[in-house]
């Protein structure tokens, strides 16, 4: 386990060594999407940062635990849910499906678990009413329960809020409020009529009702990590910037003033993606969506290394011509791992690693340094652009089949983090089925004993660009 990974704690404000509770475990929780409506490319940048801190991790050897939540019940849900005419979960079914749709089109590592708000509830009344017997919430006048922050003395310690802002007294109902307006917020809003037609209510020794989304994610973080490995406390928290007030600290008051213990060691927050210029950001507004990058052809594996070229905690531009650049680097990219693929599979005499083994070794630690520097991707993607420039040459000059296979093993182990390498051509039906027949008639060669039949196969499908690999689960096969 590498002592060495640095992350920027928004509790601290510093970069601290991180050091997980019990290591190898790292139980990260991340705020996943409100379903109301298709998640927009800002919020993927957030989870696209979060996929990158959750490979880098894994890379590293760390045993992750990833809860990402599903908010399936809040203001917004509710109004979209009321606004279309549909009960509320048919209205968000659509939406999370299409989440996870876009996920995989974006090549994101599926969490462990994804708890849904409304099918947690049970967990969020039990942690409304450890708090009401902890006398940190009360009952409002309006049927709701609020929690009382001038009984929290930590309130506003993430966010740096001044205490003397903070209204004693004043209360809020709404989930989302404004940041210089600190006031009691409700854990569990009164039921009323829009919210029964929507079918979002539950009954609670405390009243009907709905939950309040910041007491969605502190209900369901520790009820994920706590029935699991009997703790209170995640690893890591993280989130858009735009959730470190009210959201972030709200979850930290509620859920400290429980528990009595930390809630998150390390809080983690990704900056604002800017859309700018784009020709589909004319179509489409403000509002870029996943799909919409997806409709247009554009390959994931250009908005990764886009993303990845800025830093999680600085903004961030999507325009065309970001957007051009990085569709150039995966090219570039995909024909590097090509040639090093076929190199390392050439007849060229193996010659020892040389040149190009030195530079992917330099590569392999730059590589590490940077990302253990606070998740220094842009560094990550500059070391490999370089090493694609040093190994091209080197092998120009000495094309050693040695040095191909250790470059290629270095580009391949760092692709299980930033995997960036353009999307396979897509094959027609057709050639598939071609191509699964030459490899069944191979292996009925090879049984017979019969090589020459089998090699001059193999040498029939590298003339089509099918490369096969004979694995201990059988043949597989690839386009190079
Ligand atoms: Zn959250």
């Amino acid at each position: 386990m590498p002592a060495s990974l640095a992350l920027h704690n928004t509790l601290t404000r510093r970069l601290e060594p991180f050091q997980p509770l019990a290591p190898p475990r790292v139980t990260l929780y991340t705020c996943g999407p409100t379903v109301w409506n298709y998640a927009h490319i800002g919020n993927f940048r957030t989870f696209l940062f979060e996929d990158l801190l959750r490979r880098y991790l894994e890379y590293a050897g760390y045993d992750v635990f990833h809860v990402m939540n599903l908010t399936d019940v809040d203001d917004r849900t509710i109004k979209a849910a009321a606004a279309a005419g549909k009960p509320l979960r048919q209205h968000t079914e659509a939406f999370v499906r299409a989440f996870f749709e876009d996920r995989d089109y974006l090549r994101i590592r599926p969490a462990h678990v994804y708890p849904r708000a409304t099918e947690c509830v049970p967990a969020m009344i039990t942690l409304v009413q450890r708090l009401l017997e902890r006398g940190v919430a009360y009952r409002g006048d309006d049927g709701s329960v609020y929690f009382a922050i001038d009984r929290f003395p930590a309130y506003g310690r993430l966010s740096r809020l001044d205490r003397r802002e903070l209204k004693v007294g004043a209360r809020v109902a709404s989930d989302e409020y404004a940041k210089d307006d600190p006031r009691d917020f409700a854990l569990w809003k009164k039921a009323d009529p829009v919210d029964e037609r929507a079918g979002a209510t539950w009954d609670a020794p405390f009243g009907r009702g709905r939950p309040g989304w910041h007491l969605e994610c502190s209900a369901m973080s520790l009820h994920e990590i706590g029935t699991r490995f009997g703790v209170e406390t995640l690893d890591i928290h993280a989130g858009g910037v735009d959730l470190v007030f009210p959201h972030h600290e709200d979850e930290i008051a509620q859920s400290e003033a429980a528990t009595g213990r930390p809630f998150a060691r390390v809080w983690l927050h990704g900056e604002f993606l800017n859309v700018r210029g784009t020709k589909m950001s004319k179509r489409f507004g403000n509002f870029l969506t996943a799909r919409d990058l997806r409709e247009q052809g554009v390959d994931a594996a250009a908005v990764r290394l886009l993303f990845w070229q800025t830093h999680y905690r600085q903004p961030l531009d999507f325009n065309d011509a970001a957007l051009d650049g990085a569709r150039e680097g995966v090219r570039r990219l995909g024909e590097f791992h090509a040639r090093l693929t076929q190199v390392a599979a050439g007849r060229t005499r193996a010659r020892g690693e040389g040149a190009v083994g030195a530079l992917a070794e330099r590569f392999e630690n730059d590589f590490r340094a940077a990302l253990d520097d606070d998740l220094n991707a842009p560094r990550a993607t500059a070391a490999l652009f370089e090493f694609l420039r040093g190994a091209n040459r080197a092998l120009d000059q000495d094309p050693s089949r040695d040095g191909a296979r250790r470059a290629l093993a270095a580009v391949d182990s760092v692709m299980a983090v930033l995997d960036v390498l353009p999307t396979a051509r897509a094959l027609d039906a057709e050639l598939g089925r071609w191509v699964e027949q030459q490899i069944a008639a191979r292996d009925e060669a090879r049984k017979s004993k019969n090589f020459k039949e089998a090699d001059r196969i193999r040498a029939a499908l590298r003339a089509k660009g099918i490369e096969l690999e004979d694995t201990s689960r059988g043949t597989q096969w690839r386009v190079v």
